[in-house]
């Protein structure tokens, strides 16, 4: 369902979506089964949720417990695709362009959370500090980068 259209919002035509290949990795289980009951933004001290990994991905997790934060990438399903100015505040006067905010409404509606992880139950990790609707498919799970040290030797564009 996509989301109404405010007084002075733009709208542009999208280009046919070409396939980036990307597959969902699992999926988001949150308490919010409406928008307007989400969180804006994830807070830390936030509700448990529970990020279920799909079972063939399940062996990816190896290692995850090491980190008391994850960058977690999911797509926001729900959103529509086609705003390029936003008036968040629906007053009729302050408007911004997509790129300039963290809307869901955008042209590929890819939702970021750090989250803090409180522990893992097999495939799958119980967070706080989300802000997605139930259901929401998963992306990515990446260590913050401030906690990861590359396992990888360095390369000379390192420094
Ligand atoms: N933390 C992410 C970010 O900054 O990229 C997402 C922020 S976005 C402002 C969060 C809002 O998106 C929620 O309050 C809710 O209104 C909306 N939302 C959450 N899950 C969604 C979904 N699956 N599809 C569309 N909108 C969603």
């Amino acid at each position: 369902m996509q989301s109404r259209v405010r007084a002075g919002e733009k709208l542009t035509e999208v280009a046919e979506p070409r396939d980036a290949m990307l597959h969902f990795i699992g999926r988001i289980r949150t308490p919010w089964t409406e928008r307007k009951d989400c969180p804006r933004q994830g807070r830390t001290d936030g509700p448990e949720c529970r990020v279920e990994v799909f079972a063939p991905l399940a062996e990816a997790l190896l290692g995850v417990e090491e980190y008391g934060h994850l960058d977690l990438l999911y797509w926001l399903d729900r959103a529509r695709r086609d705003l390029v100015v936003q008036n968040p505040k629906n007053d009729g006067t302050h408007y911004y362009g997509t790129f300039a905010l963290r809307s869901p409404q955008r042209p590929n509606p890819i939702g970021l959370s750090r989250v803090r992880l409180v522990r893992v139950e097999g495939a799958a990790l119980i967070v706080r500090g989300l802000d997605c609707l139930d259901g929401t498919p998963l992306i990515d799970i990446k260590p913050v980068t401030c906690e990861f040290t590359p396992k990888a030797p360095p390369k000379p564009a390192d420094g």
